[in-house]
């Protein structure tokens, strides 16, 4: 006899107007084919500044498993993440983008998954149309970067679209950090993963919240999260530098010594001035990245701040909340 297991569906959301009652309607259509299972939904508001808010209201007053939280501004996509993660109680826990590229018809798949004994299920999409070449070129950079800097590695063309199990769950929010870099976080935490390829499906509506720079910092933080081997390299770098000083030095001072003092090179001085002065500039960048993650973890400000929710209870986040 089956007993019914119960998923929440986190959906972060940023000015998603456009595209959430689509999202709804799409999803259900595949969630009324599922049986053995209760499905309750966790939509998060991200500081929206469109009508997403009032939609997710009226959702709410449609039907009973949908629940939504709002932040008082926009924290991000990884905020909105943990949020949903913090207020879940479902046995299983599916995250995914309101703006349907993460198909919901994946989802059956996503549980059958869990059902053979894997903790979670994630997709993977294996094209990238509709994404520029520039794009594609340094996503696949960063991802050969950041396996070899860390030690854990990402899956290319990995989303934040998957299916964990209430451990994983648990084990993923008990990583406290306040910068949240979730895919390192989900393969940080281990268990087995079972990845589900997809051809990638382009917005229906609305348009991208991620900028170039946004991607490239987020990019920097992933790294610098998960690795201290680019302040290796800076030790690396400044040994080979001093080790060629030291047989240059000895060089000029048997030259010195043999053929007397030679009328020394301006240019060569300079290069090497210019050159000694850029590293040291990028390697004080490098320290600067660490230091400036520290100072963020010492504050241990809250990772969001909620200002509506018809969630009962409040997660500990969000104890100023106010219905
Ligand atoms: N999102 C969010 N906060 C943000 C930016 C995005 O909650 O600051 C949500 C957004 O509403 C969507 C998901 O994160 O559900 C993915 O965003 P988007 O589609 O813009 O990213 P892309 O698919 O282009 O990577
Ligand atoms: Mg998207």
């Amino acid at each position: 006899m089956f007993t019914t297991k119960t998923v929440d569906i986190i959906v972060p959301c940023y000015n998603e107007e456009d595209v959430l009652n689509l999202f709804y309607t799409e999803t259900e259509k595949v969630l009324n084919k599922i049986e053995n299972y209760a499905f309750r939904y966790i939509f998060v508001d991200d500081g929206s500044r469109d009508k997403t808010l009032s939609i997710l209201k009226d959702l709410a007053t449609k039907a009973d498993n949908v629940f939504y939280i709002s932040f008082a501004r926009n924290f991000k996509k990884e905020a909105a993440m943990y949020a949903g993660l913090k207020n879940s109680t479902g046995d299983y826990v599916i995250v995914m983008d309101a703006d349907l590229q993460h198909p919901p018809t994946m989802i059956p798949d996503m549980l059958r998954a869990t059902e053979e004994g894997y903790d979670c299920c994630a997709a993977r999409r294996t094209s990238r149309t509709g994404e520029s070449k520039i794009r594609s070129a340094f996503s696949r950079m960063f991802y050969r970067l950041h396996n070899r800097f860390t030690d854990i590695s990402l899956v290319q063309g990995a989303v934040d679209f998957r299916i964990m199990s209430r451990q994983m769950v648990d084990a993923v929010l008990s990583l406290s950090e306040v910068q949240r870099f979730s895919k390192g976080i989900f393969s940080w935490v281990g268990f087995d993963t079972k990845w589900l390829p997809y051809e990638n499906v382009e917005r229906p509506l609305g348009t991208t919240k991620w900028s170039f720079w946004g991607l490239f910092k987020y990019a920097i933080d992933g790294i610098t999260a998960f690795s201290v081997a680019p302040l290796r390299m800076v030790s690396a770098m400044g040994f080979v530098i001093s080790l060629f000083a030291f047989i240059y030095i000895i060089i000029t001072l048997v030259q010195t010594l043999i053929f007397g003092i030679d009328v020394p090179g301006y240019v060569t001085t300079l290069c090497a001035l210019l050159f000694l002065g850029g590293i040291i500039e990028l390697s004080i960048g490098i320290l600067g990245e660490y230091i400036g993650h520290i100072y963020m973890e010492t504050k241990s400000r809250p990772i969001y701040i909620a200002k509506q929710t018809n969630l009962k209870p409040l997660g500990k986040e969000s104890d100023n909340a106010k219905n």
